[in-house]
Protein backbone atom coordinates (compact mmCIF):
# COMPACT_ATOMS: atom_id res chain seq x y z
CA UNK A 1 0.00 0.00 0.00
CA UNK A 2 0.95 3.63 -1.11
CA UNK A 3 0.13 6.16 1.93
CA UNK A 4 1.67 9.16 0.23
CA UNK A 5 -0.10 11.23 -2.53
CA UNK A 6 1.60 13.11 -5.43
CA UNK A 7 1.53 15.69 -8.02
CA UNK A 8 3.56 14.87 -10.53
CA UNK A 9 4.25 17.19 -13.24
CA UNK A 10 3.94 17.09 -17.22
CA UNK A 11 7.70 16.53 -17.46
CA UNK A 12 7.26 12.73 -15.82
CA UNK A 13 4.33 10.86 -17.48
CA UNK A 14 5.63 7.44 -17.29
CA UNK A 15 6.79 8.27 -13.43
CA UNK A 16 3.23 9.13 -12.69
CA UNK A 17 2.00 5.74 -14.72
CA UNK A 18 4.31 4.00 -12.35
CA UNK A 19 3.41 5.41 -9.15
CA UNK A 20 0.46 4.38 -10.09
CA UNK A 21 0.44 1.31 -10.58
CA UNK A 22 2.72 0.65 -6.87
CA UNK A 23 -0.85 2.02 -5.58
CA UNK A 24 0.19 6.27 -4.95
CA UNK A 25 -2.61 7.92 -5.44
CA UNK A 26 -1.18 10.75 -7.80
CA UNK A 27 -2.50 13.38 -10.24
CA UNK A 28 -0.57 14.47 -13.27
CA UNK A 29 -0.45 18.23 -13.93
CA UNK A 30 -1.34 19.42 -17.75
CA UNK A 31 1.64 20.49 -19.26
CA UNK A 32 -0.19 24.00 -19.80
CA UNK A 33 -0.50 24.57 -16.17
CA UNK A 34 0.85 27.86 -14.56
CA UNK A 35 3.71 27.24 -11.96
CA UNK A 36 0.88 28.97 -9.66
CA UNK A 37 -1.82 26.51 -10.24
CA UNK A 38 0.32 23.26 -9.94
CA UNK A 39 1.73 24.92 -6.56
CA UNK A 40 -2.41 25.40 -5.27
CA UNK A 41 -3.83 22.19 -6.33
CA UNK A 42 -0.92 20.77 -4.50
CA UNK A 43 -2.35 20.47 -1.16
CA UNK A 44 -1.48 17.34 0.75
CA UNK A 45 0.38 16.01 -2.01
CA UNK A 46 3.88 15.94 -2.12
CA UNK A 47 5.09 17.41 -5.77
CA UNK A 48 7.49 15.40 -7.63
CA UNK A 49 9.38 17.67 -10.86
CA UNK A 50 12.37 17.99 -12.73
CA UNK A 51 12.59 21.37 -13.12
CA UNK A 52 14.51 22.97 -10.60
CA UNK A 53 13.31 26.47 -10.41
CA UNK A 54 9.66 24.98 -9.78
CA UNK A 55 11.44 22.91 -6.88
CA UNK A 56 12.17 26.81 -5.38
CA UNK A 57 8.97 28.47 -5.69
CA UNK A 58 7.39 25.20 -4.31
CA UNK A 59 9.99 25.25 -0.72
CA UNK A 60 8.96 28.61 -0.71
CA UNK A 61 5.30 28.48 -0.59
CA UNK A 62 6.00 25.47 2.15
CA UNK A 63 4.85 22.22 -0.44
CA UNK A 64 6.58 19.58 -0.01
CA UNK A 65 8.47 18.58 -3.32
CA UNK A 66 10.94 16.20 -4.27
CA UNK A 67 13.35 16.78 -7.49
CA UNK A 68 13.29 14.01 -9.80
CA UNK A 69 16.34 12.95 -12.27
CA UNK A 70 15.09 12.25 -16.02
CA UNK A 71 15.72 8.71 -16.16
CA UNK A 72 13.17 6.61 -14.94
CA UNK A 73 14.32 3.61 -13.04
CA UNK A 74 16.32 6.73 -10.84
CA UNK A 75 13.66 8.79 -10.68
CA UNK A 76 11.52 5.94 -9.12
CA UNK A 77 14.65 5.44 -6.58
CA UNK A 78 14.43 8.89 -6.00
CA UNK A 79 10.82 9.13 -4.86
CA UNK A 80 10.87 5.50 -3.53
CA UNK A 81 13.84 6.75 -0.75
CA UNK A 82 12.35 10.13 -0.57
CA UNK A 83 8.60 9.47 0.57
CA UNK A 84 8.65 5.48 1.50
CA UNK A 85 6.87 4.07 -1.93
CA UNK A 86 7.70 0.43 -1.48
CA UNK A 87 9.08 -1.00 -4.44
CA UNK A 88 6.13 -4.37 -5.04
CA UNK A 89 3.21 -4.65 -7.26
CA UNK A 90 0.18 -5.51 -4.95
CA UNK A 91 -2.75 -5.83 -7.94
CA UNK A 92 -5.26 -5.70 -4.98
CA UNK A 93 -3.67 -2.10 -4.10
CA UNK A 94 -2.45 -0.97 -7.54
CA UNK A 95 -4.50 2.26 -9.46
CA UNK A 96 -5.29 2.57 -13.14
CA UNK A 97 -2.08 4.02 -14.64
CA UNK A 98 -4.19 6.06 -17.32
CA UNK A 99 -7.03 7.67 -14.49
CA UNK A 100 -5.88 6.83 -11.07
CA UNK A 101 -8.74 5.00 -10.24
CA UNK A 102 -8.32 2.18 -7.95
CA UNK A 103 -7.99 -1.26 -9.77
CA UNK A 104 -10.74 -4.08 -9.50
CA UNK A 105 -9.42 -7.98 -9.60
CA UNK A 106 -11.78 -9.63 -11.17
CA UNK A 107 -11.74 -13.54 -12.59
CA UNK A 108 -11.68 -14.48 -16.24
CA UNK A 109 -15.37 -14.83 -16.48
CA UNK A 110 -16.85 -11.42 -15.79
CA UNK A 111 -13.96 -9.58 -17.90
CA UNK A 112 -16.14 -6.97 -19.32
CA UNK A 113 -14.44 -6.95 -22.69
CA UNK A 114 -13.32 -8.53 -25.50
CA UNK A 115 -10.02 -9.39 -25.22
CA UNK A 116 -7.56 -11.72 -27.41
CA UNK A 117 -8.68 -15.29 -27.19
CA UNK A 118 -5.33 -16.38 -26.50
CA UNK A 119 -5.26 -13.43 -23.91
CA UNK A 120 -8.50 -15.14 -22.12
CA UNK A 121 -7.50 -18.60 -22.51
CA UNK A 122 -4.18 -18.44 -20.30
CA UNK A 123 -5.19 -15.89 -18.08
CA UNK A 124 -7.38 -15.93 -15.06
CA UNK A 125 -6.72 -13.03 -13.04
CA UNK A 126 -7.38 -9.65 -14.85
CA UNK A 127 -7.52 -5.63 -13.28
CA UNK A 128 -10.05 -4.19 -14.47
CA UNK A 129 -10.61 -0.04 -13.92
CA UNK A 130 -14.24 0.61 -13.15
CA UNK A 131 -13.68 3.83 -14.40
CA UNK A 132 -12.20 3.74 -17.81
CA UNK A 133 -12.66 0.01 -18.55
CA UNK A 134 -9.31 -0.15 -18.99
CA UNK A 135 -8.09 -4.28 -18.65
CA UNK A 136 -4.78 -5.18 -17.83
CA UNK A 137 -3.62 -8.62 -17.02
CA UNK A 138 -0.39 -10.74 -15.73
CA UNK A 139 1.53 -11.11 -19.33
CA UNK A 140 4.75 -10.14 -20.41
CA UNK A 141 4.70 -6.51 -20.02
CA UNK A 142 3.96 -7.33 -15.45
CA UNK A 143 7.13 -9.47 -16.04
CA UNK A 144 8.91 -6.51 -17.58
CA UNK A 145 7.85 -4.17 -15.24
CA UNK A 146 9.17 -7.10 -12.00
CA UNK A 147 12.29 -6.64 -14.20
CA UNK A 148 12.48 -2.71 -13.78
CA UNK A 149 11.68 -2.46 -10.01
CA UNK A 150 14.74 -4.88 -9.02
CA UNK A 151 16.93 -2.51 -11.27
CA UNK A 152 14.99 0.34 -9.29
CA UNK A 153 15.75 -1.04 -6.05
CA UNK A 154 19.63 -1.25 -6.74
CA UNK A 155 19.93 2.10 -8.02
CA UNK A 156 17.83 2.81 -4.39
CA UNK A 157 20.98 1.32 -2.54
CA UNK A 158 23.18 3.64 -4.11
CA UNK A 159 21.78 6.62 -3.41
CA UNK A 160 23.34 9.41 -1.71
CA UNK A 161 21.92 10.60 1.74
CA UNK A 162 18.87 8.99 1.14
CA UNK A 163 15.78 8.89 3.27
CA UNK A 164 12.82 7.11 3.79
CA UNK A 165 11.89 3.23 3.75
CA UNK A 166 14.65 0.71 3.23
CA UNK A 167 12.05 -1.67 3.07
CA UNK A 168 12.74 -3.93 0.05
CA UNK A 169 9.93 -6.13 0.47
ZN1 LIG B 1 -8.83 3.97 -15.63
Amino acid sequence: MCDAKFLVDSMSGKLAKWLRILGCDTEYVNPKEEDSLILRSSTGRILITRDRELVKRAINHGVRVIYVPEQLEEALAVVSAGAGVKLRIDPGGSRCPFCNTKLDVVRRPRVPRELPKEVLHSHTRFLVCPSCKSVFWFGSHYWNMLKTLSEVKKKRRILPLSGGTRDDR
